[in-house]
């Protein structure tokens, strides 16, 4: 019996999100097919909303997050981004149980979870429960005790150099 595998990726280096979507460009290869799950939504994740049309079928990317939260232009009510993190959860749950998806990524979560919107103990319980075979990404700067002993893979990106420090501004392809 083939057993999915629990992958975390956190850290304040760049790479978590690249890291996911290189894990299903590689799945998608082999036909497997992939469910992207954004919980907080980034201004600038646009490629991957481009590419999901291209992946059609293999590839679905919803965006469940409301948006940056708690910075200058962030005009949604706090309960507005837990409202919208906790369907994000009960997405994930449907179709990490409808059995259609190979692997189920769960993006910002980790960082949903630093911020309070979504109980750990439904996060936790969710990956407890999923069925065998799937397998979870999870990403976001924030690692707690629990994802990390849950999780089968956990890699810190850790960030070292970034062109951002020098006053370069996020790149079409590379960033968004
Ligand atoms: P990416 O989506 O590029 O893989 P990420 O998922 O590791 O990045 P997030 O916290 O989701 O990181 O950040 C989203 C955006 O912020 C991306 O445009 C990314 O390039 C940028 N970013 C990531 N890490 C840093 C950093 N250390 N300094 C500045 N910008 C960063
Ligand atoms: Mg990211």
């Amino acid at each position: 019996m083939s057993s999915g595998l629990i992958i975390t990726y956190f850290g304040n280096g760049k790479g978590k999100t690249t890291a996911a979507l290189g894990v299903a460009l590689r799945a998608i290869g082999y036909d497997f097919n992939v469910c992207m799950i954004q919980f907080i939504k980034g201004e600038w994740n646009y490629g991957e909303i481009y590419s999901s049309n291209r992946l059609k079928p293999n590839f679905e990317l919803i965006i469940a997050g409301k948006g940056f939260i708690g910075i200058l232009d962030d005009d949604h009510d706090i309960s507005e981004h837990i409202s919208s993190a906790k369907s994000a959860l009960e997405i994930a749950k449907e179709k990490i149980n409808s059995l259609r998806y190979d692997t189920v990524i769960l993006d910002e979560v980790n960082y949903a979870l630093k911020l309070k919107l979504i109980e750990e103990r439904d996060l936790i319980s969710m990956l407890q429960t999923k069925p065998p075979a799937v397998n979870i990404i999870l990403t976001g700067n924030y690692l707690t005790d629990q994802i990390l002993d849950i999780s089968d893979l956990v890699t810190e990106m850790k960030e070292i150099k970034h062109p951002y420090k020098k006053g370069i501004r996020a790149k079409k392809g590379i960033d968004f």
